[in-house]
């Protein structure tokens, strides 16, 4: 089994809410060290071939992604897929389908932005969609920055656009047994994304990883660009508590957002199970390092 000990399998492209194109990410993670690289857009694998190609010429090697939004409990909660068929018609479908709806999303929260006094936020959100089936609550507070309503985007997401706030609207995403599925079903590996952000009560956040194992969840993000390292800690306890594997990851979006960047993180604590271990065969491996 090959070890990897620079491995980010968690960012964004244009083709979500990324500021860079594939190409760009690429030539970055292998900048930074990267050795074991995957490209996880928000409910979308229309990236997926350009990434591949681009860690190819690039000479790292690639694991298929993507970053599928799920309620649960009444609240978001983001699986990260790895390693799967990328051309699977029902994992390609369920995200056309968790796709479905952010166009009307959209407009409704730009009505309630107007309500507040900010009128235009979904023209001004559009400026910032590489994929228009992807208009995402990241292009509107980017548009609310340019606007001067706030100075940067992590004010965005204290003022506007959470719950309670303006700009808030509730949506049903997928399913977790349905993302779950979708991902192992294309031959790939389920990972509970950046588990510390999610608002949930340690019933709920119990009943995520059980139902999550259920279903056939294999593993859990413990080093990510949102924990910190008590946090890293105490999910490396629950990957063992519920026997998952553990995956890393900076959420890279953007050279001007992002406080982590690629590949820049703590390693994994050693005595977990890293999640490329369970994917041995799905790792594209560069022309070069081949046989
Ligand atoms: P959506 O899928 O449209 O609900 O948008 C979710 C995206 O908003 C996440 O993937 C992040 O990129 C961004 N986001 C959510 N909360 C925050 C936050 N507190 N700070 C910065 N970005 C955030
Ligand atoms: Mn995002
Ligand atoms: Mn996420
Ligand atoms: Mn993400």
């Amino acid at each position: 089994m090959t070890s990897y000990s620079n491995a980010d399998l968690h960012c964004h492209s244009v083709v979500s809410d990324g500021t860079l194109e594939p190409e760009a990410l690429a030539a970055r993670a292998k900048a930074n060290g990267v050795e074991l690289w995957a490209l996880t857009d928000h409910d979308e694998v229309g990236g997926q071939q350009r990434a591949a190609a681009a860690a190819r010429a690039q000479g790292m090697a690639y694991l298929t992604g993507a970053e599928i939004s799920v309620t649960f409990a009444g609240t978001t909660v983001h699986i990260v897929g790895l390693g799967f068929d990328a051309q699977d018609e029902r994992l390609v479908q369920g995200l056309a389908r968790t796709r479905g709806g952010r166009g009307e999303r959209a407009q409704e929260m730009a009505e309630q932005l107007a309500k507040v006094g900010i009128p235009g936020a979904y023209e001004g959100a559009l400026h910032y969609v590489g994929n228009p089936e992807l208009i995402s609550r990241t292009h509107f507070a980017r548009y609310l920055v340019e606007a001067g309503v706030c100075k940067d985007t992590s004010e965005v997401f204290r003022k506007f656009l959470i719950e309670g706030k303006p700009g808030f609207v509730p949506h049903r995403w997928a399913s977790l047994g349905d993302a779950v599925r979708w991902i192992r079903d294309a031959g790939g590996v389920a990972v509970i994304a950046h588990p510390a952000r999610y608002r949930l009560s340690a019933n709920e956040e119990f009943a995520l990883f059980s139902e999550f194992r259920q279903h056939g969840g294999q593993g859990v993000e413990v080093v990510t660009g949102s924990h910190s390292a008590a946090e890293a800690v105490s999910y490396a306890a629950m990957a063992q508590e519920f026997g998952l594997a553990a995956s890393r990851g900076s959420d890279f979006h953007s050279p001007d957002e992002s406080h982590t960047d690629l590949g820049m993180l703590p390693p994994l604590p050693g005595h977990l199970t890293p999640v490329w271990d369970l994917l041995a065969e799905r790792i594209q491996h560069p022309a070069a390092l081949k046989g």
